[in-house]
């Protein structure tokens, strides 16, 4: 029985992947375990997959899927997480901010001591403080409350999860960044944090730019959606537009009382009053329709269609 697979989503990552190959068969080797490496190309344009060939060639343990074209993260890891064979499943960025020493303590976390999840924690970072740091910060303290979930950094791409977790969950949109939030759901209850080495970029740069911002926040606000309601935004959208139609009521009684008391002096008398209050309403109306749109793209059962181009040993 396999012991370990290691998922590794890329997007143009060539110049890391032999060094980090062989880095994992080092520590993988050293501590006895048996592993499968798996690399997923998330459509690269570079010449990643070449490189991904002539490593499986030299290691049986290396496997590829490539993909027709870029499909992001979630994609890759989802695919990835489908073809693991593993007892533990740990993934990794391809670009060598991770580190591969990190293995064998995620591995015996979940194998030992019973965690079902276990998340990295990059307490110390190198990246760029005002795109990445402080961002990442506020959106962990923000994601922490929203979830109930005590991670400390849940987007950390180093993660280890059991088998069974990850075979019950599906990644899709952008919830890469999620992956506890969705195991939660899925009904898992021990989720651990380790605190993990974290390395500056060796090659290439980021391929996560301000879209992140937009798509983040709208796909945690899309998954605690349908991890609290469920089934029932019907409900909840109800619940909202009769509170909404109220306030509107009661404003409108407001200002013909008012009207009929002080008619010389009435608000009802000053249009940018009527203006705001049905902007107001206008755009609260929007916004819904906008969020339920959303949830539907987000959460349709056709969300992970991608096109596999070739596999490798799989
Ligand atoms: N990645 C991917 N598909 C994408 C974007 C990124 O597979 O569409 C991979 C990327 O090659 C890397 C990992 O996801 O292995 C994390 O990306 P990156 O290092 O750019 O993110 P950052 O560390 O800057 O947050
Ligand atoms: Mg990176």
């Amino acid at each position: 029985m396999l012991c370990l697979s290691i998922v590794v989503p890329l997007l143009n990552e060539e110049e890391s992947l032999p060094e980090l190959s062989e880095w994992i068969n080092r520590v993988a080797v050293a501590n006895n375990l048996s592993y499968e490496l798996i690399f997923i190309d998330d459509g690269s344009t570079d010449e990643s997959w070449k490189v991904i060939e002539s490593l499986s060639n030299k290691n049986a343990a290396v496997k590829g899927i490539k993909f027709q074209r870029n499909y992001g993260k979630s994609a890759a890891l989802n695919e990835g997480f489908k073809a693991a064979q593993g007892n533990v499943i740990i993934t990794m960025d391809a670009d060598l901010q991770d580190s591969p020493d990190e293995i064998p303590a995620l591995y015996a976390m979940v194998m030992n001591d019973g965690y079902d999840l276990v998340s990295g924690w990059k307490k110390k970072r190198y990246d760029n403080a005002l795109t990445k740091n402080i961002p990442s910060k506020i959106y962990n303290s923000v994601t922490r409350r929203m979830s109930g979930i005590k991670l400390h950094d849940m987007n950390c791409g180093l993660k280890a999860y059991r088998k069974n977790v990850i075979k019950s969950i599906e990644v899709y949109s952008e919830m890469h960044r999620y992956i506890p939030v969705l195991a939660k759901w899925a009904g898992f209850r021990k989720v651990g944090e380790k605190v993990v080495e974290h390395r500056a970029r060796k090659f290439g740069v980021s391929k996560f730019g301000l879209s992140r911002f937009v798509n983040g926040p709208l796909d945690l606000a899309s998954i605690m959606f349908v991890g609290r309601y469920g089934k029932k935004p019907m409900q909840f959208f109800g619940l909202l537009g009769t509170i909404i139609f109220l306030i509107g009521f009661g404003v409108g009684g407001y200002l013909i009382v008012d009207k009929i008391i002080s008619p010389e002096n009435s608000l009802s008398n000053r249009p940018p009053f009527y203006i705001a209050l049905t902007c107001i309403i206008l755009g609260t109306m929007f916004f819904l329709t906008g969020f339920i749109a959303e949830l539907i793209i987000r959460n349709a059962p056709d969300r992970n269609h991608y096109l596999i181009e070739q596999k490798l040993k799989l």
